[in-house]
């Protein structure tokens, strides 16, 4: 009885968009390339709820699903990055603690996800939350994980991709993060007060480089949960992009339900929605991040 609307005839096209995607996703078409050499990556910002376990997770995801083997190491104690792998964290399963402490090896920590047979994690048990303290006191406090970390522990594992999930505060374990690590990832959310700390983060950086680890380098920024309605978002975006550059990369995660939604389910977004355009721009991150990493070093 009625023509369709404008919006319905319009709406065709995403439908047919995200299936296309979905198929992308389901079929890599390509995989990804090695990088040049191991990276490390550590992932900071010590404000919560910047997306720093989603960032750490859903890139681990889109490497690992096109290709690549990648290693995740939850460093915060409330194990979200565990959790959004699937992998077992309750009190008492061998975690990073006890890697910290010398007591267990990386590859007898890892468990591997489910989501592929190249992603591993070393998980993050509550027992995580005493380390902070704990470690204050312990020989070479601040290089521990780098020692979990050294080239015959990764080698048993044998990963192209280490990300290290940090805790929200710059204590100790994101100290053992940034001196385990080559590399920082800041994930930055495109909201109010933004920016803020980032000068502390950046100078926090600087005293670890100074003192405990002359090859830490800034390599990437994400801007996360961009909100396109909000003219906000597109400020801190021109903003981070003035002042940090080719850093930060082209790809940004759009504020998305389902990215909220997949950790609930135990999975990285690609697995939970891969058609989803939180799916999609991970996967774009993913590729960019794997595309630089796979330059001659400068
Ligand atoms: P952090 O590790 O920095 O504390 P999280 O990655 O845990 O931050 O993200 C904080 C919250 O925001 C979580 O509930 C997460 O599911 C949600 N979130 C993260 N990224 C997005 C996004 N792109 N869209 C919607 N929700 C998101
Ligand atoms: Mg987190």
């Amino acid at each position: 009885m009625t023509q369709p609307s404008p919006a319905s005839v319009a709406g065709w096209t995403p439908i047919a968009e995200e299936a296309a995607r979905a198929t992308r996703v389901k079929h890599p078409d390509k995989m990804f390339p090695r990088p040049t050499h191991r990276r490390v990556i550590t992932v900071a910002n010590q404000k919560g709820g910047v997306g720093k376990t989603t960032s750490a997770v859903n890139l681990a995801a889109g490497l690992a699903l096109h290709g690549l083997r990648v290693l995740v190491i939850d460093l915060d104690p409330q194990g979200n990055a565990s959790t959004a792998l699937g992998v077992e964290h309750r009190s008492g399963t061998p975690s990073v603690y006890e890697v910290l402490l010398g007591e267990v090896s990386l590859a007898e920590a890892a468990q591997m996800s489910d989501q592929s047979d190249r992603l591993y994690c070393v998980p993050a048990t509550i027992d995580l939350a005493g380390a902070e303290i704990e470690l204050v006191s312990m020989a070479s406090r601040e290089s521990r994980l780098k020692e979990a970390l050294s080239d015959e522990a990764l080698d048993m594992l044998d990963p192209d991709y280490v990300f290290i999930d940090c805790p929200p505060s710059l204590g100790l374990l994101t100290v053992n993060a940034m001196v385990a690590a080559q590399e920082v990832l800041i994930p930055i959310q495109c909201e109010y007060y933004a920016l803020e700390g980032l000068s502390q983060l950046l100078r926090n950086i600087e005293l670890v480089q100074a003192h405990l680890n002359r090859s830490l380098t800034v390599s990437t920024i994400l801007l996360t949960m961009y909100d396109g309605r909000t003219k906000l978002a597109d400020q801190v975006t021109t903003e981070v992009r003035h002042h940090f550059g080719r850093t930060v990369l082209n790809t940004v995660i759009p504020r998305s339900v389902k990215v909220s939604e997949a950790p609930g389910y135990g999975q990285s977004v690609l697995a939970y929605d891969p058609g989803s355009r939180g799916a999609m721009s991970y996967l774009d991150a993913a590729r960019e991040v794997a595309e630089r990493g796979a330059e001659a070093p400068q």
